[in-house]
């Protein structure tokens, strides 16, 4: 007999199980991201983001402010993942773009563009011209958390859409620069989950770690590689420089092939 329980219906875009219902069900990125913009999984993220779009910073004050998830951004058939944090309250959540519109984005951008991976060395907003060689700019959560501190819970309700994004880039994806150890502790089960296989015990996050794990079927080798993230305070202290930066992506590059 047919039902029509509420169980039986696909989670709306405001529960905790649509990324997990709706990411695997996406066939390229272009699906993936539109069903990403819809998400509202996580209330307390919903509700930051909502918020700071709407109270503005004043320096913004005149603009239309994104305020919804922010999808990667970046070719389809990257060979170079870059996993970070999330987006920030008055970059990516204003802009709409990943690192885009935001001190760690321009210091990001930068690098890439120094290395020869972006077109620009500059990422101030959609339409700016910006273009990524082989490179995908991805993120373990997809909307501006408060303190730039998501929970864990919110990290792993967001999970599914980053493992959609890192199966749909393909077999060709070589290598991944985790910008710091939230994204590091984001990416491992992501990989372990996709069939990778990981050392045990499990490689710690550091600047400069670099892990190499074995093909499986027909992907390539994956290369991983740890790198402190260009925060505002990572910069302005000196812990992450710029020289830094871009032997990472540099390395990162040759180890992708690009
Ligand atoms: Fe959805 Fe991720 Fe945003 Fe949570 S953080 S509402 S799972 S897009």
């Amino acid at each position: 007999m047919a039902t029509s329980d509420a169980a039986d219906r696909p989670p709306s875009a405001d529960d905790t199980g649509f990324p997990a219902h709706r990411a695997p069900r996406c066939s390229d990125l272009g699906e993936l991201d539109a069903q990403l913009i819809r998400c509202r999984a996580c209330p307390r993220l919903v509700a930051w983001r909502e918020q700071v779009a709407v109270e503005k910073r004043a320096a913004y004050a005149d603009q239309a402010y994104w305020g919804r998830p922010v999808p990667g951004f970046g070719p389809q058939d990257a060979a170079l993942a870059v996993v970070g944090l999330a987006p920030a309250a008055h970059g990516g959540n204003r802009t709409g773009r990943m690192f885009t519109g935001d001190p760690a984005g321009d210091f990001l951008v930068k690098a890439l563009h120094t290395v020869g991976l972006a077109s620009q060395p500059t990422s101030t907003a959609v339409g700016d011209g910006l273009t990524l060689r082989g490179v995908r700019l991805a993120s373990p959560v997809h909307c501006a958390p408060p303190g730039n501190r998501p929970t864990p819970a919110e990290r792993d309700t967001c999970r599914p859409w980053l493992a959609a994004e890192l199966g749909l880039l393909g077999p060709g994806l070589r290598a991944v620069v985790v910008l710091g150890g939230f994204g590091w502790q984001a990416l491992l089960p992501v990989l372990a989950d996709a069939g990778r296989q990981l050392p045990v015990p499990r490689p710690k996050f550091g600047h400069g770690s670099r892990v190499v794990l074995p093909g499986t079927g027909d992907r390539a080798e994956l290369s991983l590689f740890g790198c402190y993230h260009p925060s505002r305070r990572n910069v302005h202290t000196g812990r992450l420089t710029m020289p830094m930066l871009e032997e990472v992506f540099r390395t990162a590059a040759a180890a992708a092939g690009l």
